[in-house]
This record gives structure tokens, C-alpha cells and sequence, in this order.
């Protein structure tokens, strides 16, 4: 009998679950970068070129993987961040589901150069369609470097639906200010085609970092944030009620480090400013909230950028608090006209 159903090939079942993570050429900075950070990385330097869609490189100076490590890397469902489902409810890190990497080296020709601090010596492996073809000892400094070239080169139709250079690296350089602004810890330095077009201090100073991001203007125009009880804190800084934007663009969420999208909390916030801005009108903010990862479930979707709140309503009702307590008194300083 003719039987219509079939089970897939291993290597058609691994590009599609590859495609449910690299989207784009963006997806696979994030989940690199994701990586350096996890790897406590102090510098960060992302390079790319024609949009990410021909060359990616992302080079750190974090601890680095021995050769055993390495060869674990790229294979699927492989994490040194969790060993147990129970681990999930406690998530310390920005990865733990062991499929970037694989992901990554099945849609791209993929290069990595890495050293431990174990070694003296680094490690150069050649992959393509998720395999390693070439091995080497080398010298290199400690940390990593990660070369994603050509993407989709073997998934013509993904490759069809990449979008103009242009589009793909405003892609890009908005995840990279996210990640940036939630990391003032770290320095980064963004090369888009040979310009370097960011460089952050890495001083761990929010302020600081907030200006080499997003410019003098939002220095100038936001008002601080600082609050922690038992349970959470809140740090960060919130808009002046006469600055704004036209867009959510500038609404930054960071729970525990990691950007995420919360439509709750973002309207509750907006809700504060709603005598106070015009109409279709969006405040500013950059929120950066701790909270025990036990609290959080961050496992709901693969790209792990939403997450739930245990006490959402609290939450909630915290940050409404902090923000119209702010916004008050604010708005009670009279406002002293220069004339000139
Ligand atoms: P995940 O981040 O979910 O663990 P990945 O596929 O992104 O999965 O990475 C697999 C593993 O490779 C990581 O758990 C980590 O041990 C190692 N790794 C990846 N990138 C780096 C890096 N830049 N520095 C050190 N180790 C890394
Ligand atoms: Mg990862």
C-alpha cells in the first residue's frame, strides 16, 4: 500500500527547527551576543556587514570553551547553563535552551575561535550544515569569536524573504542598543560595514550609558527611578511629562538583565501619563527591575522576550506608584522661563 506520511530526514527536521529561531540576520546577533554575556564578558565587539546577511562576527573576552567544550557547543539541546526541568524555575542566565548555537551553524557557514583559560593554546573549528569540518589548535587571546557567514545560503526560500540590507541592519542595530542599554556592565563596539557606529563604557554606570546610546537629549529629559523592597527592585529612569515620542521605540523593559516586552506593565505606565502627554503620544522609559527568577517564568516562547510575573498585579501596582509619585512632584516645581 501507498503510504502518504513519512517521517522527515534528520538534516530537513534540524533546518526547521533552526528556522524557528534565526528569523533573521538579528536573531542570530542576539543569541550570540546572549551568549557572550552569559560567558561574563566584560567587551563585546559585534561586527557585520550587508546587513548581517553576508558576515556576522561577534568577538568577547569571556571565559571560553576547552575542545571537549566546543565540540558540545553546536550540537542540539546542548546548554552548560541548566541540567534539570527544575533548573528552569530558576534562571540565572540569558540562554538555556542549547539550540543557538546549533540553529545558528545549520543556516550559516560558521567559524568560532576560542580559548579557557584552562589552555594556552585556542581552538579553531570550520562548521557547515551543523557539523564541524575542520578543527585546529591556534593561538588566540581568552574568550570567543563567532563568524556567521552567508545566511540561508541552503534555505533558498528563507533566504528569499531576508529583507534589504538597510532593513536588516536597523534590525540589528535595535537589538544591539536593547542589549546595550540593558548591560551598562559591558563595553560594546558595533562595526556596521567597516564604521564603527557604537561604543559603550562598560562602566556599569546607567547614566552614562543611557547617553553613549541614545544621545544628551534623553539625559536631559528623564527623571530617576530607585526603589527596592524585599521582593524587587526598580532602577532606571522615566520621561518628563514634555518628552516624548510618537512610538513605543523607546520603551525599555529589563527584567534581570534581559529585555523583555510586557503589555501590562508598559500600559500601566503610559496610564500615568495619560493627562499629561497629547493623544497618541508615548512616555520614555528604561526600567531596570530585579526580581528572584523564581518569581518570573521566562520559558513561554522561544525567543524568550516575554515573560510572566508571578505577582503581576503588585508589580504593576508598584511601578504605578513609584511613577506618579515622581511625575508630581516634578510637576510642582514651577518651570522658570529664561527670557532671551
Ligand atoms: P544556550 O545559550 O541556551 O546554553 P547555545 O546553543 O547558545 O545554548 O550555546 C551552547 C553552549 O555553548 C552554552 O551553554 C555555552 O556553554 C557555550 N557557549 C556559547 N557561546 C559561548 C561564548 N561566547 N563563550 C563561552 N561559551 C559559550
Ligand atoms: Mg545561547
Amino acid at each position: 500500500m501507498n503510504n502518504r506520511i513519512k517521517i522527515l530526514d534528520e538534516s530537513t527536521i534540524a533546518k526547521i527547527a533552526a528556522g524557528e529561531i534565526i528569523e533573521n540576520p538579528a536573531s542570530i546577533v542576539k543569541e550570540l551576543v546572549e551568549n557572550s554575556i552569559d560567558a561574563s564578558s566584560n567587551n563585546i565587539v559585534i561586527e557585520i556587514k550587508n546587513g548581517g546577511k553576508t558576515y556576522i562576527r561577534i568577538t568577547d573576552d569571556g571565559i571560553g570553551m576547552n575542545e571537549d567544550e566546543v565540540e558540545y557547543a553546536f550540537l542540539r539541546h546542548s546548554t552548560s547553563k541548566i541540567s534539570t526541568a527544575e533548573d528552569l524555575l530558576n534562571i540565572h542566565s540569558l540562554g538555556f535552551r542549547g539550540e543557538a548555537l546549533a540553529s545558528i551553524s545549520m543556516t550559516t557557514k560558521m567559524e568560532t575561535l576560542t580559548r579557557s583559560k584552562d589552555s594556552n593554546k585556542g581552538i579553531r573549528i570550520f562548521l557547515k550544515e551543523g557539523e564541524i569540518l575542520k578543527k585546529e589548535t591556534i593561538g588566540c587571546p581568552l574568550g570567543t569569536t563567532m563568524i556567521a557567514k552567508d545566511l540561508f545560503y541552503n534555505i533558498p526560500v528563507r533566504k528569499k524573504f531576508l529583507k534589504s540590507d538597510l532593513a536588516e541592519s536597523n534590525h540589528i542595530s535595535d537589538v544591539i542598543y536593547k542589549i546595550a542599554l540593558g548591560n551598562p556592565n559591558v563595553s560594546f563596539k558595533y562595526i556596521k560595514d567597516n564604521k564603527i557606529v557604537l561604543k559603550t563604557p562598560g562602566k556599569n554606570n546607567i547614566k552614562s550609558n543611557i547617553y553613549s546610546i541614545l544621545g544628551k537629549d534623553f539625559i536631559e529629559n528623564l527623571l530617576e527611578i530607585n526603589y527596592s523592597d524585599n521582593k524587587l527592585s526598580v532602577k532606571g529612569y522615566i520621561s518628563k511629562n514634555d518628552f516624548y515620542r510618537g512610538n513605543r521605540g523607546h520603551q525599555y523593559i529589563f527584567v534581570n538583565g534581559r529585555w523583555i516586552k510586557n503589555i501590562q506593565l508598559t500600559k500601566t505606565i503610559e496610564r500615568c501619563y495619560k493627562s499629561l502627554i497629547p493623544i497618541n503620544r508615548f512616555p520614555i522609559f528604561i526600567l531596570f527591575i530585579e526580581i528572584n527568577p523564581s518569581l518570573i517564568d521566562v520559558n513561554i516562547h522561544p525567543t524568550k522576550q516575554e515573560i510572566r510575573f508571578s505577582n503581576q498585579n503588585e508589580i504593576n501596582n508598584i511601578i504605578e506608584g513609584l511613577v506618579d509619585k515622581i511625575l508630581k512632584e516634578t510637576m510642582s516645581i514651577p518651570k522658570v522661563k529664561i527670557e532671551g
